[in-house]
């Protein structure tokens, strides 16, 4: 059923867009019509247009065919030259056609009058470009039958239809996308001031015309700019379409103002065209430009009301901050998170709540978001609390540049994150330990050595290696469970007989080494000594034994033309030797 339906009104839409071209086009040839025969005001093809523009892909060959039918139609009953019609309507599709063509090449769809760029591709296609190429051909075939000049009769008609076009098209598109043109529904005292202002426009504009004492030609655009601010492209172009109606009713029958400059009847009338098109590209353009900025301030209204609720009711903190740094808003949530209320910081910078020891690194961080304004930047700073504890804090932040392109402010969401911190640290602890022992792994030890030789390559320390002596045994003779013990009291008697700063770590099994930063082979060796005696004085108990181990040393000094691996390789030949001489020994490598 709905196909049918559907199929009727595209059928309804069609006839009537042919009807009202039948109307536009009988009324243009029987009243406005110039010495050579072309209309001064040809807004028959606005309809057609705003059809092509509005309707359906294929109901478009329907609309040609109609207005096809209208524009005979027309000219049989209004013209004298019936044997024309044809040839005129096959000029006027093709006006109308080639004005679609170019409207959609250009990408200037029935909003036209809502972008100025749109507007401009309209005025070039349906203003100039589509009336003079149409008009070549009623040109040339009228010359043909008549005496006449061509040139005057191709101008005649591209002035009336380009004046045509650009007033009908404006306004059958109010009709037919009237959700494009009249987004707001009607206001209480919108009739009263449509009646008062199109009042206006048509005692203004007729005592104008009715008068042939006085130029007041420009006494309509008052009115006019009244009815375009008030009613924007609906009031700019009905404003237009008016004053072309009224003046032309009077300067058809040579009275008005127009009468004053003298010349021909038809010198007056292109005059009074001319006057209308000017009339047109003074209220149209302002009144789109009204349009876009309504547009644009309804736009930002809305960003901005949706920016506040979301920083209303965010958990992060969002913070608005002007170039040189100072808060000009703060989220509610600042109390949350912070325990500072937004007031207490509001023109201050925040700089005072950032840790000292990050304070100059976020500094730096906020001149590279003003530096580079057009990336987001993020970065993590310790904070402190109202109540004086500190606490991480992660900032994502973005400068806001004005109309000049200059930053006028900086837009930061500020998120507490100790306890991914916290996380973050579990993860590199756990990365970097041995999870037996508690000491540093194999990998992190060797950094803890490159770091060391590369940040006091001059006095860089010393590498002990250490091998428990026959452990096999141990967990032979007890157990692997008291191997294990073993080892933990090994790493034990390690912490305990060196310096906080020394630096412990298991290389695997039961080799362990430990890095003395800035100490002497001779202490160094001294120090391995102690581990060694304390190791072998004490006691394990474990799995229901008693036992003692022993250890075996290899001393070698960090240098820094030596790569961590061969450190490692010449300790580890001392430690050989330590082994091979006896064992329960502390060797320091050979010089
Ligand atoms: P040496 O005096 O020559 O060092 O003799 P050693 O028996 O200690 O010989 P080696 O270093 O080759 O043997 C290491 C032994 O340590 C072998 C392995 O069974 C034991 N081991 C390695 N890792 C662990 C561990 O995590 N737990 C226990 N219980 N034993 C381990
Ligand atoms: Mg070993
Ligand atoms: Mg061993």
């Amino acid at each position: 059923m709905r196909p049918n339906r559907l199929f009727r009104n595209d059928l309804l839409v069609v006839a009537a867009v042919a009807f009202t071209y039948f109307l536009c086009a009988a009324g243009a040839v029987a009243f406005t019509r110039l010495s050579g025969n072309v209309a001064l005001l040809w807004i028959a093809n606005g309809p057609l247009i705003a059809a092509l523009l509005t309707r359906p892909a294929t109901e478009r060959p329907l609309h040609i065919a109609g207005c096809f039918a209208a524009s005979v139609a027309a000219s049989l009953v209004a013209s004298p030259y019936t044997a024309l019609a044809p040839m005129f309507a096959v000029a006027n599709m093709g006006e109308a056609l080639l004005t679609w063509v170019l409207l959609h090449r250009f990408r200037a769809d029935a909003r036209v009058f809502l972008s100025l760029r749109a507007l401009a591709v309209f005025v070039a296609a349906a203003g100039i470009v589509a009336p003079l190429v149409a008009g070549i051909l009623p040109a040339a075939t009228l010359s043909f039958y008549q005496v006449g000049d061509p040139w005057m009769m191709w101008m005649n008609w591209g002035i009336g239809h380009s004046l045509g076009t650009l007033i009908g098209t404006p306004i059958a598109l109010l009709v037919m996308a009237r959700s494009t043109y009249w987004d707001r529904a009607p206001q209480p005292g919108t009739i009263p001031r449509l009646l008062t202002i199109t009042g206006l426009l048509i005692v203004v504009t007729a005592v104008s015309f009715a008068q042939t004492r006085l130029p007041l030609l420009f006494v309509p655009i008052l009115p006019l700019i009244a009815a375009t601010m008030a009613f924007r492209v609906a009031g700019a172009t009905l404003g237009v379409f008016l004053i072309a109606l009224i003046g032309a009713a009077f300067t058809v029958s040579d009275i008005g103002p127009v009468e004053l400059i003298g010349g021909s009847h038809a010198f007056r009338l292109q005059f009074f065209q001319f006057y209308l098109a000017v009339l047109f590209l003074i209220a149209v353009p302002f009144a789109t430009m009204i349009a876009q900025n309504q547009r644009l301030a309804a736009a930002v209204a809305a960003s901005e009301a949706r920016y506040r609720l979301i920083s209303d009711h965010v958990s992060d903190v969002v913070l608005t901050l002007n170039p040189q740094g100072e808060v000009q808003f703060a989220s509610p949530s600042m109390r949350d998170v912070t325990g500072h209320t937004p007031e207490s910081v509001i023109g201050k910078s925040p700089a005072a709540l950032v840790h000292e020891v990050d304070r100059e690194r976020v500094r730096e961080a906020y001149r590279q978001v003003i530096a580079e304004a057009d990336s987001v930047h993020r970065f993590e700073f310790r904070g402190q609390t109202a109540t004086g504890g500190i606490r991480w804090f992660e900032t994502t932040a973005r400068a806001v540049r004005n109309a000049d392109q200059e930053v006028q402010s900086v837009v930061t969401v500020v998120r507490e994150v100790s306890q991914r911190k916290a996380r973050e640290a579990d993860l590199v602890r756990q990365a970097s330990t041995d999870p037996m022992t508690g000491v540093l792994n194999r990998r992190a030890f060797q950094d803890r050595i490159d770091q060391l030789r590369d940040h006091t390559p001059d006095r860089p320390g010393t590498l002990a290696l250490f091998d428990l002596d026959h452990f096999k045994q141990v967990n032979d003779g007890h157990g692997h469970d008291a191997g294990d013990a073993a080892l933990l009291h090994f790493a034990d008697v390690l912490r305990a007989s060196v310096r906080v700063e020394d630096v412990i770590g298991r290389l695997g099994g039961e080799e362990f080494a430990v890095l003395f930063p800035g100490l002497s082979t001779t202490a160094a060796l001294a120090a391995c000594e102690r581990v060694r005696n304390t190791l072998q004085d004490g006691r394990i108990h474990a799995g229901g034994a008693i036992f003692t181990i022993t250890v075996s040393a290899g001393v070698a000094p960090i240098r820094p033309d030596l790569s961590s691996d061969e450190v490692f390789r010449i300790a580890d030949a001392a430690l050989y030797r330590a082994k091979s001489r006896g064992r329960n020994r502390s060797e320091l490598a050979a010089a």
